[in-house]
């Protein structure tokens, strides 16, 4: 039989790539000839933070050497397209056939599954995506079945055995261990033991250099030490096993100025190119539980967040596209604040959290949504505009986790079809969940007043702008039900500062970075 090909997409960097093992079992190894595609194209599509491209690319380039190291000939391909890139390689090969997985982004797939195989003129199969659990089994194939998270993430845990009994039910006696998370880091401090970093190699360095050069990007390639290997990425999470996991449930929502970091895993980067194994990694958490080492809260806590909402957001994006990139049922145009590009802003939370993502490409979950998304919602910015800029800044962002965590659940604009309530919130939560309020310019008790906190007469002024529409949602009753403590002139005020407030927000221009 002739050499076949295998095309492994760039963040498919998987140990036993599906399309590997189908190819061996045709022909031998040695006929088998892996393709990996380095498209400038796709390099320049946003404007991407710097120390994600210099993640992916070294990524990329060390797993070629993976391959080689197992016995696989590479044929490693820098191509100004990804079409391209594949002409060339089926020009010079001329392979039997072209295997490949399934994109993760429907871009993507829909390329591999429409004229492809017309467009290289050989055979190509199409194998379905892995990566994800839903991939091996989906719990709710009826597309017109509405489902909760709650109900899907208990429905994986009872197909993958996860954290159940002799008898098939949750060990602990629940399902969920909220009331014991979710605290604020206590006043009198505690150590935080750092992540693992990883300084860069040769091929890094060689990476680091070529990023910075290129015309356009957010951030610095300077100071990047993420994990680029799949040794790499498995001492991350055994250093999270270790040193964080215990404490992980009680502070995963938990926001500090002192650290991006708390007792969360910062393994998302490495779990959304393939270097690491999200089973494997529920699996190896559960044991942490039955060896005693980890509670069942923080246990449980971190099990959701991988086989749970990690797995739903992949779910609901399937579910929910092409239409999900341009939904925005709340009617939102405003354009992006500026200060998302240079962190000039009196607002310490927000200095400090776009600070952080400028720096690192990163902050945790609770920023996203309840510092970002919150202040993006109750600002009426455009969802497209807000899920550009979470695709562009962070090291771990792809359409299929950005598009329904920031358009689905933190702009609630798909029709309460990935979250049912809006996520929105006045200064109170940021103040009870961290300490960015204690030296802020504003007051994050007032409602209005020259100190008021923006969050406070931005939430008010949400309310009242669409209290219809919230008093017909049973989650927000309550919230609308606090309308009934503002006086008239109380009202009136909180419009006013709003209004006020959103005229006078800078709004970015679209400005070369
Ligand atoms: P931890 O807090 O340690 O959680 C463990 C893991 O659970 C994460 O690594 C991640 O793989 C998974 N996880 C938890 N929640 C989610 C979720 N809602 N969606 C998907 N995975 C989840 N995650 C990304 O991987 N890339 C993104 O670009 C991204 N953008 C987000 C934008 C918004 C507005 C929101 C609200 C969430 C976003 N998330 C994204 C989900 C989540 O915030 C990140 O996965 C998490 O903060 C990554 O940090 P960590 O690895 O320290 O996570
Ligand atoms: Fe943020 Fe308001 Fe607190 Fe200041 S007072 S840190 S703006 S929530």
């Amino acid at each position: 039989m002739a050499p076949l090909s295998v095309w492994i997409l760039g963040d498919q960097l998987l140990r036993g790539h599906p399309a590997l093992l189908a190819a061996e079992r045709l022909v031998e190894r040695s006929r088998i000839r892996v393709l990996l595609i380095e498209s400038e194209q796709r390099k320049a599509r946003l404007p991407y933070h710097r120390k994600k491209l210099v993640l992916l690319i070294s990524a990329m380039r060390h797993y070629a050497e993976e391959l080689r190291s197992l016995g696989y000939t590479v044929d490693y391909v820098r191509a100004p397209t990804v079409l391209e890139g594949l002409r060339r390689h089926v020009e010079a090969h001329r392979p039997a056939r072209l295997l490949t997985m399934a994109a993760a982004e429907y871009r993507g797939r829909q390329f591999q599954q429409t004229h492809l195989a017309e467009l290289l003129g050989a055979p190509v199969d199409v194998l379905p995506n892995t990566q994800f659990l839903c991939g091996r089994y989906d719990p709710f194939p009826d597309p017109d079945k509405k489902v909760i998270l709650e109900t899907f993430y208990r429905a994986m845990r009872r197909r993958w055995g996860l954290l159940l009994d002799a008898h098939g039910e949750p060990v602990g006696g629940a399902w969920n261990f909220d009331r014991e998370n979710r605290k604020p880091l206590p006043r009198r401090g505690l150590f935080i033991p750092a992540p693992l970093r990883f300084p860069p190699d040769a091929i890094t360095a060689k990476v680091m250099q070529e990023v910075a050069a290129l015309p356009q990007g957010v951030g610095r390639v300077d100071g990047f030490d993420l994990a680029v290997t799949r040794d790499e990425a498995q001492k991350a999470f055994e250093d999270f096993l270790l040193h964080r996991l215990p404490n992980f449930g009680p502070y995963e929502d938990a926001m500090s100025r002192s650290s991006a970091v708390l007792f969360h895993s910062m393994l998302s980067p490495y779990m959304n190119i393939g270097l690491l194994d999200p089973l494997d990694m529920a699996q190896r958490a559960e044991q942490a539980y039955h060896s005693g080492h980890a509670p069942p809260a923080s246990v449980e806590g971190f099990i959701r967040q991988i086989v749970g909402w990690r797995e739903y957001i992949y779910w609901q994006y399937w579910r929910q596209m092409p239409g999900l990139l341009t939904a925005n049922c709340w009617g939102h145009t405003r354009a992006m604040p500026r200060l998302f590009w240079d962190a000039d802003t009196p607002m310490n939370c927000l200095r400090h959290v776009v600070s952080r993502v400028l720096d690192l490409g990163y902050c945790h979950h609770i920023e996203r949504l309840m510092v970002i998304c919150n202040f993006c919602m109750l600002a009426g910015v455009d969802p497209a505009a807000v899920n550009e800029w979470f695709l562009s800044f962070y090291v771990d962002a792809y359409e299929w986790v950005v598009s329904p965590n920031v358009i689905g659940m933190g702009m609630n604009a798909d029709g309460g079809q990935t979250a049912t309530k809006p996520y929105i919130a006045s200064a109170n939560y940021i103040h009870k969940m961290s300490d960015y309020c204690t030296d802020c310019r504003f007051n994050p008790k007032l409602r209005a007043g020259e100190n008021a906190c923006p969050y406070n007469f931005l939430y008010w002024n949400f309310l009242l702008e669409h209290e219809e529409t919230l008093r017909a949602n049973p989650r927000l009753g309550p919230a609308v039900l606090g309308l009934k403590h503002l006086t008239p002139e109380e009202r009136v005020a909180v419009r006013a500062q709003a209004a006020h407030f959103l005229e006078e927000l800078p709004l970015y221009s679209g400005e070369k970075r």
